[in-house]
């Protein structure tokens, strides 16, 4: 019997048997409580799941009453989280969504971390990164094949589509850092990343995405080069600063073939280390003396990015991972910070403009049995295209599960719907034995705003365009999603971006059919059109194959506005 009150060992509920009035609001719960499941989010005693301090609820008494409320919610009424907070129950429609949710959302002139971080300390508001404040974050798992994506078109652009006989330097192994040491490995590269924090990096061991930690940055450099210079695949930690492992190289003279950071610099405060600090020390100022925190935080990213920038003029492989270092040591003085590359620009846009980007589901029956049957599915319908043939194979084989067996895969514009679509027949049928959530991340086609990561450099200068974002959320509403959130700050940090998030539960029955169908082709359909929309031809061509279920009646600038 799970136990709804308790706030240690959180573990959502799996199998078929309901605990609310509707799979809706099942669905929300059970994946609301996989957040929070020590096996999944990186912090849950402190409710964070992920990327410094992004959040599911913004307190237990909220938790609680967002809990209660998601059990008596009824089938024609949707909930209201405020920040992590539940606000409001309304009688809407039973083809609505049950959940909507607003998270860390600030008036532009107010959007500074410092504002933010006092409307907190007042319990205002809620820092709800991507899917840890929208309920559908899976684990590692989710970054890792956007990692091994982003990874695959820098080898196929660089080098001969694998990492063999390359070496991969970064830092940073938290929900999301964790990623890179497995999906180098699974590209055929070595890995070396540094991390500070000696729990993190057996956390990464025990789940198998580290090979190998040390704590002698000299013995884990050896080591990593004769795995290079042997063509072996495997992933190495050394609990350093990144900063004490970039100097270390450059003094070497040792340059790595590709080099980038997932350190949480978005949110210097919490999300970055200050060289010289150990992590316990680093807590104590942190609550101590913020502004010094923040202070030594800031001046140690500037000199990590100038160690990036020379070892990229050495000839490494140099990009920002979406972590917004640039823009921090930018504004320390870095004047050249930029001349670093951010990935989606440099290798993930055209994947955007096919609409393709990180669709995932999870199985409610908790049975890992069932993702390998819809792996299996995946692959009989998708099986023409390799990358995806290779990720699946590769993702059987080394991605061990947390909480709620679950699986990521980049789909595009009509394949997602198709695929949700088919799972809700199976759910029918009884071929699965309980439901299955389908969400995606916000770093994803057309649901996010993000000037210096998912948007940096589009074509038209439309980067800092917000209504792209906002009109998805509004659609994905109107398709009917289960859920739809809309957040600020999520990956950047505050102030940098704006993105919404959409999840729909396949129960089986005929409604799940129509939403599925509506939200899976209507989501990435708006992504498309926002890239027709910049100028990238790729973009035009995808909607130019689907008019049957889309239409842009005006794509690019209106030239027609009198200047003054
Ligand atoms: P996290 O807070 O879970 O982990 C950050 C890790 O960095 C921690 O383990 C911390 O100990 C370590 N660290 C901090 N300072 C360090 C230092 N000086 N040297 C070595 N290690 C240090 O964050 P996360 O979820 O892993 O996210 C990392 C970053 O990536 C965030 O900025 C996040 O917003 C961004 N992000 C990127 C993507 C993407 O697809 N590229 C997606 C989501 C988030």
């Amino acid at each position: 019997m799970v136990d709804f009150s308790k706030h240690e060992e959180i573990q959502a509920p799996s199998g078929p048997t309901l605990h609310c009035q509707g799979w809706g609001q099942e669905a929300a719960l059970r994946m609301l409580m996989n957040n929070l499941d020590a096996r999944v989010g990186e912090n849950p005693r402190e409710r964070i799941v992920y990327g410094g301090r992004g959040r599911a609820a913004r307190s237990w008494p909220a938790y609680d009453k967002i809990v209660d409320s998601l059990m008596s919610l009824e089938n024609d009424e949707t909930l209201l989280i405020q920040s992590g907070k539940p606000v409001g129950i309304f009688k809407t429609q039973s083809q609505a969504p049950r959940v909507l949710i607003a998270n860390a959302n600030l008036v532009g002139k107010w959007a500074t971390l410092e504002e933010f971080d006092r409307l907190e300390k007042k319990g205002l508001t809620m820092f709800g990164q991507m899917t840890a404040g929208s309920w559908i974050y899976i684990g590692s798992q989710g970054v890792i094949q956007g990692t091994f994506e982003t990874l695959a078109a820098l080898a196929a652009k660089h080098f001969d589509g694998t990492l063999r006989g390359k070496l991969y330097v970064s830092a940073g192994l938290g929900g999301m850092g964790a990623a890179q040491p497995l999906a180098a490995k699974m590209l055929d590269g070595v890995a070396l990343i540094a991390e500070i924090d000696d729990q993190r990096i057996q956390k990464r061991l025990d789940s198998g995405y580290l090979d190998v930690a040390y704590e002698s940055i000299e013995r884990a450099v050896n080591d990593a080069l004769a795995a290079k210079r042997e063509k072996q695949s495997i992933s190495l930690g050394v609990h350093c600063h990144a900063n004490e492992l970039l100097q270390y190289l450059i003094q070497r003279h040792i340059v790595p073939d590709v080099l980038s950071d997932q350190t949480a610099a978005h949110d210097p405060l919490i999300g970055y280390i200050p060289d010289e600090q150990n992590v316990d020390q680093a807590r104590v100022l942190r609550h101590q003396d913020p502004t010094t925190y923040l202070h030594m935080a800031r001046h140690s990213i500037a000199q990590h990015v100038r160690h990036m920038l020379v070892l990229q003029q050495q000839g490494a492989r140099t990009f920002d991972y979406g972590n917004n270092i640039r823009r921090e040591a930018f504004d320390q003085g870095v004047t050249d910070a930029f001349e670093i590359p951010g990935y989606v620009p440099a290798y993930i846009r055209d994947l955007f403009n096919a609409g393709k980007g990180p669709f995932r589901w999870a199985v409610l029956s908790g049975k890992p049995e069932e993702i390998f049957q819809l792996d299996a599915l995946a692959l009989e319908m998708f099986g023409d295209n390799p990358l995806l043939t290779r990720w699946f194979t590769l993702a059987q084989k080394y991605i061990h599960f947390q909480g709620l067996p679950a699986r990521i895969a980049y789909m595009g514009l009509g394949e997602r719907d198709r695929f949700a679509v088919k799972v809700n027949e199976w759910v029918a049928q009884g071929v699965l034995s309980a439901p299955v959530v389908f969400g995606r991340d916000h770093h994803d086609t057309g649901s996010v705003a993000s000037p210096y990561r998912e948007t940096e450099a589009m074509r038209d200068g439309s980067d800092a365009i917000a209504d792209w974002p906002i009109l998805n959320a509004l659609l994905n509403t109107a398709s009917g999603a289960h859920w739809v959130s809309f957040h600020h700050g999520g990956g950047t940090g505050i102030g940098y971006a704006l993105h919404a998030g959409a999840v729909v539960v396949a129960d089986g029955s005929e409604d799940s059919r129509g939403r599925l169908s509506r939200v899976f082709f209507n989501d990435p359909g708006i992504g498309v059109i926002r890239h027709a929309d910049a100028g990238y031809d790729v973009a035009v061509k995808t909607m130019a194959d689907h008019t049957d279920r889309m239409r842009a009646p005006f794509v690019g600038p209106d030239t027609n506005i009198p200047m003054e």
